[in-house]
Parts: structure tokens; sequence; C-alpha cells
């Protein structure tokens, strides 16, 4: 396994030079993407930069525990005037930005740093694409050892959030040693390692533990057994009063089961008055699932992928499934 992950001089020498920078992740962001973001504006606000952060969906509820270098900006209105540059952390491609910020894209120079595989290296100034990257936070950690600001208080709860999420506590086989080794230099610096782990995971609502048992009671097991799906209808969203949030996680339970070798979520919802669903999709080891996400304009990683279909959940399942069953019958 690689463990010397460099940092290519054109993207140093880029966040050096300027001194108004925007951050930004993809929309609906998880751990790693708002987590890179803010660790890396602590960071550059340690150099002197003026880094200002960009989501249009803002920081997710069970987030909100982690101190912010500044305002997280939701609209391009709130720009006092033009970044000098953009840099663009844990996006598989420059759509998953959003659309609020495309036209900001086309006119300033960006930086793309993702750890997806086929990213197209959209990013004008300079590209950091590290597929075997554990997270997008271990690149931005090795930014800022490069930097050499101090991996502790702020900065380091950001970075642990954002390696912890996309490496489930450090065990998926994604976890690299670079990814450990930051791990401990955070710990080194004094991280409360189990204050995050209680704050990201002893924080549910009640309509979610009841969404929750609700998906795990009308789970189907389809495929032999091989694969578990999960429908999340825009009915049992109003039903339970869960909201997106509370299904992140649950595709997870789903690779628990004996047998399943592809797990999946469907999630509806509404774009433009157009029902639409999200498919998040599980596997394990070999048996790889971007493939099937690719097929319908998705992405993600061998073994945690997604997509957005036009359709309902379950005319979705419908035509997703002659795909899947390639991902275990194609050696
Ligand atoms: P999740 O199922 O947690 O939303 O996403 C799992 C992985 O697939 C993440 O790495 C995420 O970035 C990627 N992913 C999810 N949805 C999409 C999508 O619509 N397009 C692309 N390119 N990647 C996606
Ligand atoms: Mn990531």
């Amino acid at each position: 396994m690689t463990t010397d992950i460099k940092v290519p001089d054109d993207v140093l020498s880029a966040l050096r030079r300027y001194e108004r920078i925007l951050i930004t992740a993809h929309t609906h962001p998880d751990g790693d993407a708002m987590g890179s973001c803010l660790a890396l504006a602590w960071a550059l606000r340690d150099i002197g930069v003026n880094a200002l952060i960009f989501n249009e969906d803002g920081v997710p509820g069970f987030l909100h525990f982690l101190s912010l270098p500044g305002p997280v900006l939701t609209s391009v209105e709130q720009l006092p005037c033009d970044p000098q540059l953009i840099v663009v952390l844990d996006c598989g491609d420059r759509a998953r930005v959003g659309e609020a910020l495309q036209p900001l894209l086309d006119r300033v120079p960006t930086v793309n740093i993702d750890h997806h595989l086929a990213n197209p290296n959209f990013g004008t100034e300079a590209n950091w694409v590290v597929p075997s990257a554990a997270a997008t936070g271990e690149l931005v950690g090795y930014i800022i050892q490069e930097l050499g600001t101090p991996l502790q208080g702020a900065t380091a709860q950001a970075l642990y959030v954002a390696l912890s999420t996309d490496t489930g506590n450090f065990s998926y086989g994604n976890t690299t040693p670079g990814a450990l080794r930051l791990a401990a230099t955070l710990r080194e610096g004094g991280l409360d390692i189990s204050s995050i782990r209680e704050k990201l995971e002893n924080n549910w609502s009640e309509a979610k533990l009841r969404l929750w048992g609700r998906l795990m009671s009308e789970t189907r097991i389809l495929e032999d057994g091989k694969l578990a799906v999960a429908l999340v209808t825009r009915q049992l969203l109003a039903e339970t009063g869960a909201t997106r949030e509370d299904i992140e996680g649950f595709v997870e339970q789903l690779r628990r089961l004996t047998g399943v070798r592809v797990a999946m979520l469907l999630r509806e919802d509404e774009k433009d008055g157009k029902v639409q669903t999200k498919a998040s999709l599980r596997s394990s080891g070999p048996d790889n699932v971007r493939n099937v996400a690719a097929q319908f304009g998705g992405g993600g990683h061998k073994n945690a992928a997604g997509a957005t279909v036009a359709l309902e959940a379950e005319k979705t399942l419908l035509v997703m499934q002659p795909y899947i069953r390639f991902v275990w019958s194609d050696r």
C-alpha cells in the first residue's frame, strides 16, 4: 500500500499566492466534505488568508458542534466580492458543487482536490485527485502539514470528523496508513476523540429512531439474499417527520445482513415539481457498485456510490436491479 502522498507544488503555491480564497465542497455535505472545508479554512486563516466557506446547504445539523472559522455562506449574494481562487473539495465532478456556484466557477480559477475515481480534473488552476486517499480530509491533512500550521483545536476536530466519516471510524478497506498517522498526530495534539464520537453518534431525534425502525422492518431482501433495499418514499418521510439527514448511515446497516452483497437505499424527493430518487449503494471487497451508479450518471467509490434518477423509488429499483446483478456475477 502506497503511503507517500506528496502535495503537488501547484496546489501549495496557489494556496499561498492568493489572499481571498473561497472553499467549497459538494452539496448536502457529509463529514468529509464539511470537515475538510473547515479544517482547510482554519489552516489558511492561520497563514493570513481570508478564507471563506460556501455551501448551498450550509453546515448540517449533526456538525453544528464544530467551531466555524467564519460564516459558511449559502448564497453567492453573501460574497462581498469575487474570490481570487476557489478550492473545490470532495467533488467527483463539477456539478456536485451545486448550481449556485457554477457562474463563479466559470470566471474564477479553481483548485480541485478530491479522492473520487474518474474525477475529470475540472480544476483550472490545479488538480489533485488521489483515489487511493481514504478521505479528502487525508489530502487536506497533508496540505496543513506542508503549510506548517497547528493540527490542533478546531482544525484537529474538523479534520478528525473528515477522516473518521469516510473510513467508518478507521475500519473500512479504504483506511490508509496515512489517515491513521494523521489521526495519531491529532491525538498527540490533544484531540478528545471520545467527545467527538459522542457528539456525532449520540444525537438521534425520536423521528430518526422511528424512521429507522420502519426502514428496518420494511427492507426488501431480493436476489436470493444478495441485495437489500430500503425505500424512503415521500410518504414515509411525511409520516415519521424525519429529515433527509436522519437517513444518513442507514444504508450501512443493510450491509450487516449475512449474505448481502449490495445494500441500497432509495430516497425520493422533488426537484422543480418533479419526483426524483437518490440511490445510495454500498458493497464490500471486490464488488464494485460504482459501475452501477455510473450507468445512471452518478459515481463515487468501488464500495460506496450514488446516483440520482428522475423516477419514483419503486421504478428506480426496477431499472437498477438488472445492473446490480452484475456486481456479483461479472467475474
Ligand atoms: P452517498 O450514498 O453517501 O450519498 O454517496 C456515496 C459516495 O458516492 C460518495 O463518495 C459520493 O460522493 C458518491 N456519490 C453519491 N451520489 C453521487 C452522484 O450523484 N454523482 C457522483 N459522481 N457521485 C455520487
Ligand atoms: Mn469523501
